[in-house]
């Protein structure tokens, strides 16, 4: 079978194992029925996720010009305390803005490897937890709005890593005993002041079950350097396919790359 088209990060479902749907322009393809089968990539153009152009992509799906103009692309995706929208301030597109950071957010702990923050929004949870490949997940705090969690993130920041090492990631090695519950007791004094009302102890570390076993070693393959690659499938952890021999291919890295895809 042959597939074609513009990926996006995969869609998933949460479930014992967690499932797995490769997105290729918007046709599902259920990724764990394909463990144990080749999979054959081919690289052969882009597909701009905001204006659809077949410029490089460079980052996150956008287009340089996109990366720059568009309000989906904005700091605040990155950095939710830049967030005005409460303040009725607009960055890119005010309406967008407040449509995206004016809901529910979840302040949480994550073991992706090591303990780390993390902001989402309260309806992306457990998904953003998936896609980090988080074996263990706890939200410490729930606000109003994105720029509360942001701030809550920031003087959590000096005292956890917030950004997830995607080998540790993929090694998978932890302390059986670990509990964030455990973190949650010793981060809350580091709450700044005025946003203490947040903080929650209402919620019990989440388990996620991927369908993945660590390999011996760990090696990723990009599209731009492999523009043709092929491996047998072997399991999934966050948004990285694990191929025989250790080899993983991001796809989150490589949303808005168009590709072929036999099987
Ligand atoms: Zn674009």
């Amino acid at each position: 079978m042959k597939f074609c088209g513009q990926l996006l990060k995969m869609t998933t479902q949460n479930a014992k194992p967690i499932q797995y749907y490769l997105n290729l322009s918007h046709d599902l393809i259920n990724m764990n029925q394909l463990f144990g089968k080749k999979l054959k990539w081919k690289h052969v153009g882009f597909d701009c996720v905001a204006c659809g152009g077949d410029e490089r992509i460079f980052r996150m799906g956008f287009c340089k010009r996109c990366f720059y103009e568009s309000p989906y692309a904005s700091d605040t995706i990155i950095r939710p305390e830049l967030s005005t929208a409460h303040l009725d301030i607009g960055d890119r597109d005010l309406e967008v803005e407040k449509a995206m950071q004016l809901h529910p957010h979840i302040v949480y702990l994550a073991y992706t490897g090591d303990v780390k923050v993390g902001v989402t929004r309260r309806s992306q949870i457990p998904t953003r937890w998936i896609d980090q490949g988080a074996t263990f997940a706890l939200p410490i705090a729930e606000t109003d709005n994105r720029y509360e969690a942001g701030m809550i993130e920031v003087a959590m920041k000096e005292h956890l890593a917030d950004k997830t090492n995607w080998r540790k990631m993929l090694e998978d090695d932890y302390e059986d005993d670990l509990d964030l519950a455990d973190f949650r007791e010793k981060v809350k004094e580091y709450f700044p002041d005025n946003f203490k009302n947040f903080y929650s102890h209402a919620h019990e570390m989440m388990r996620l079950d991927f369908p993945y076993e660590a390999p011996e070693k760990i090696t990723s393959v990009s599209l731009d350097k492999n523009p043709e690659f092929e491996g047998v499938l072997r399991g999934i952890k966050g948004q990285y396919l694990s191929f025989d021999g250790g080899t993983f291919l991001n796809v989150r890295a490589h949303e808005g790359y168009v590709v072929e895809l036999e099987i």
